[in-house]
């Protein structure tokens, strides 16, 4: 579904990205780990076009695009139609009910009927544990619930993969639990998933996939088992130690 190859990025002389190649198969989870500053985020964002790689090749879902060449604003939106991101900081519409939030993409860029995308947005919330949280706007729900809606919200778009930046983060650490479960879900359902977080044991249980990122290469890949429980290189091992 996802196929980055030699993705670059700077910032200004900081050279964030240095050559990223990987791979997301079809309904597995890939899980980003990294020290802060690493690019991890950059990464993500790359996959969404909300940051516009310098170079690489990078497909995602059913669009592909050559930064480094020639490519037009509609292949950029067409591009970024294929993921769906779930941010830290929630960023739900504060202005706009849940209902109204989760719905909004559905109805004004996917062009879907109101009463298709209202269906779907009650059945979604129920789902998490929100039906009655409806009508309400984001600054009436707590951290873990405005972060459930974040997730509700991409899930309606139906995306070829679905974007994580570090979902728990900025939660209260007894309302991160209810946010990793719904993720547990999303991955049970074989939704295809790129998270960036540090939660470990939440990588150990869930991913198919990790990667490691330090200085703006991927220093070790595998899966949870090699990377986390058997880490090959010292970078690796020295991160572990220090957030375990
Ligand atoms: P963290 O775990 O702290 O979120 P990260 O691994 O996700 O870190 P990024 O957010 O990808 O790292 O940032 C990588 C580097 O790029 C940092 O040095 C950051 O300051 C820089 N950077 C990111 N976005 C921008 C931007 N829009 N403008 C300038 N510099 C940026």
């Amino acid at each position: 579904v996802v196929d980055v190859a030699g993705l670059q990025k700077s910032f200004g002389d900081n050279h964030v990205l240095r050559g990223i190649d990987f791979t997301v198969d079809r309904g597995t989870v890939t899980v980003i780990l990294g020290p802060s500053g690493s690019g991890k985020t950059t990464i993500l964002r790359s996959l969404n076009a909300l940051d516009i790689p310098d170079a690489g090749v990078i497909r995602v879902g059913e669009q592909t695009i050559d930064f480094g060449g020639t490519y037009s604003k509609s292949d950029v939106t067409k591009y970024r139609a294929q993921s769906a991101m779930v941010f830290q900081n929630y960023n739900l519409f504060p202005h706009k009910t849940v209902l109204e939030n989760v719905i909004e993409g559905p109805v004004t860029v996917q062009r879907r009927t109101k009463a298709d995308a209202i269906a779907e947005a009650d059945r979604l919330l129920s789902s998490v544990g929100l039906a009655e949280k409806r009508d309400q706007y984001p600054h009436q729900l707590s951290g873990g619930q405005q972060q459930r809606v974040g997730i509700v919200r991409a899930v309606a778009l139906h995306p070829q993969v679905l974007l994580f930046d570090e979902p728990t983060s900025a939660l209260d650490p007894e309302l991160v639990g209810d946010v990793l479960k719904v993720l547990k879900g999303l991955a049970e359902e074989s939704w295809t998933m790129v998270v960036v977080t540090h939660e470990i044991r939440f990588a150990q249980e869930v991913a198919d996939q990790v990667l490691f990122v330090d200085g703006g290469v991927i220093v070790e890949r595998g899966g949870p088992d090699e990377v986390i429980a058997h880490p090959a290189q010292e970078r690796t091992r020295q991160f572990l130690r220090r957030i375990l």
